[in-house]
């Protein structure tokens, strides 16, 4: 599938990775629709897109809300006439011990409510989502893309029970859809990446990105746009699904 004039939705559009995937599609003539939960970021991000000379749109949604998101996707059809590509990006951390103990007594858990908000955006999200754009999708018989964002703590990652669960599901469901919807000519993917230097990186402090570059074998964080460039490499590569592409300098769990 062609990047240029392909109708491209993606979830956590409004600042970070989403953001700079939109402009990358942008600048390759993609019309974007942006959905996120804040206006004035989602205004930002359909600004920047708009510079590079593209169609796009904003949409406030929740991605773990089911009448929400499909009340979005209608819109977005409408909108736009079609939709050919979803990038699943919207996600969030959480981050705790299973358990703490001191002095051999529990002092601390992982709360439900912990576990329960990231499996809601990270897992849930994706499916509602998934399960929206891939009936549009195969309703209109052209096919389409459909792009998860799972990560390298999928392998499991101390502090993140609930958030390496939801990106091993995400892979998992990435090769289940891809069996499911190749009838359709749908094509489902998704990308790991690493450690990736978005507003949450310029925020840490110095000594612990230098303890976390030290794990990566390329030495440095990754760009935004080595990301961005792998949603267009899949997008425009019409022989691959069902895998997960690694962007991670190298860094394994
Ligand atoms: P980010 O800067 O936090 O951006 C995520 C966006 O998603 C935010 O705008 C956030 O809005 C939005 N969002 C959160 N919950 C949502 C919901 N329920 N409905 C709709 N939108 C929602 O994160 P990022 O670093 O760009 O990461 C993007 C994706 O890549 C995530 O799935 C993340 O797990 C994955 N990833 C990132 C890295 C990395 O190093 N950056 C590495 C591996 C994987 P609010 O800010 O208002 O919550």
């Amino acid at each position: 599938m062609n990047v240029e004039k392909s109708v491209v939705a993606i979830t956590g559009a409004g600042q970070g990775l989403g953001r700079s995937m939109a402009v990358y599609l942008a600048q390759r003539g993609a019309r974007l629709a942006l959905l996120d939960l804040n206006q004035e970021r989602l205004d930002e991000s359909v600004a920047a897109c708009e510079a590079a000379g593209a169609e796009a749109r904003s949409y406030v949604v929740d991605v773990s809300r089911e009448e929400a998101v499909d009340h979005c996707f209608e819109a977005i059809t409408a909108d736009f006439g079609t939709l050919d590509v979803l990038v699943n990006n919207a996600g969030i951390m959480r981050d705790g011990m299973l358990l703490k103990v001191k002095d051999g007594k529990v002092t601390d858990r992982m709360s439900l409510a912990q576990w329960q908000s990231v499996i809601d955006v990270n897992l849930t999200g994706v499916f509602l989502c998934t399960r929206a754009a891939a009936g549009i999708m195969a309703e209109k018989g052209s096919g389409g893309v459909i792009i998860n964002i799972s990560s390298v703590s999928r392998a499991g990652n101390m502090g993140q029970t609930n958030y390496s669960a939801s990106k091993a599901g995400v892979a998992t469901m990435t090769v289940t859809w891809a069996k499911e919807l190749a009838r359709y000519g749908v094509r489902v993917a998704a990308i790991a990446p690493g450690f990736i230097g978005t507003e949450m990186v310029a925020q840490m402090r110095p000594e612990i990105l230098e303890s976390l570059v030290k794990q990566v074998p390329l030495r440095r964080i990754g760009e935004p746009e080595e990301i961005a460039s792998t949603v267009s490499f899949i997008i425009e590569n019409d022989y691959l699904t069902g895998r997960v592409v690694e962007i991670d300098g190298g860094a394994r769990m």
